[in-house]
């Protein structure tokens, strides 16, 4: 899941807030029984991270890259992502629902205030996104390329692998393009619309339309020249790029 998944995740399980876990399950090897009786008294997302805020300690939840979660409020089940087959790892079940993750990582955070751990400046989703700093760290990495640069979770918290493609297929340029050559306009227009992106991406998501308005992302043909899409690995990150070699340079 990315960043927007993350976010209306937060959101959706808001309801759970000031709610008692009255049940645990799962195959999860983290202790779970700590979280017996334990109220939660926040829920929120920073980039990849789905936190829950108990009194003394959180339990941050990262997606990677399979994970997924679902739950039951008022008796309406919802879902993280599109529906995947995995067992339970940590099932919480509350007076009136359920939340149950899946093949995610799990920890706790010592703490009890998680949030003043995150910097929010670099999370895409953030009413503190900042796209100036944005642009200040990526010009310090010159020789990386721009499809790498989208996927660091230290500069664009919760950009996945989606949101790299469309962006890049956007702006139309090659996945493989170093930093330095592209121009300080170039790097803005792809920040600013990494970040609209990301936010569509929710807009999508909430809906669950959100595949029938991928451009290029698992995609064949391109829709703009209808040449052959490739498809391939890219960067020191090695993960799957769809470009299409005639409209992306
Ligand atoms: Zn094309």
């Amino acid at each position: 899941m990315e960043g927007p998944s993350l976010f209306l995740a937060a959101e959706m399980l808001s309801p759970f807030v000031g709610k008692t876990i009255l049940a645990i399950e799962g195959n999860t090897k983290i202790g779970k029984e700590r979280l017996s009786e334990k109220k939660i008294l926040d829920i929120f997302s920073w980039g990849k991270h789905l936190v829950f805020q108990f009194d003394e300690f959180a339990l941050r939840i990262h997606f990677m890259l399979f994970g997924s979660y679902e739950a039951i409020i008022k008796n309406k089940k919802i879902t993280g992502d599109y529906p995947k087959k995995a067992k339970p790892q940590l099932q919480l079940t509350f007076a009136k629902g359920q939340i149950i993750i899946y093949s995610s990582s799990l920890k706790y955070i010592e703490t009890a205030h998680a949030k003043d751990l995150y910097d929010f400046s670099t999370d895409i989703m953030s009413k503190k996104w900042d796209s100036k700093k944005a642009l200040n760290t990526v010009k310090k990495l010159q020789e990386v390329e721009i499809g790498d640069i989208l996927l660091d979770q230290n500069i664009f918290s919760g950009v996945g692998n989606i949101i790299k493609n469309e962006v890049i297929f956007l702006i139309k340029i090659s996945p493989t393009t170093l930093i330095k050559n592209l121009s300080n306009l170039i790097l803005l227009k792809i920040i600013k619309n990494t970040q609209a992106y990301a936010h569509q991406f929710y807009e999508w998501r909430k809906k669950f339309v959100l595949k029938k308005h991928y451009q290029i992302y698992r995609k064949k043909i391109c829709p703009l020249c209808g040449e052959k899409v490739c498809r391939k690995k890219t960067g020191i990150r090695d993960r799957l790029s769809f470009f299409c070699p005639n409209c992306q340079k």
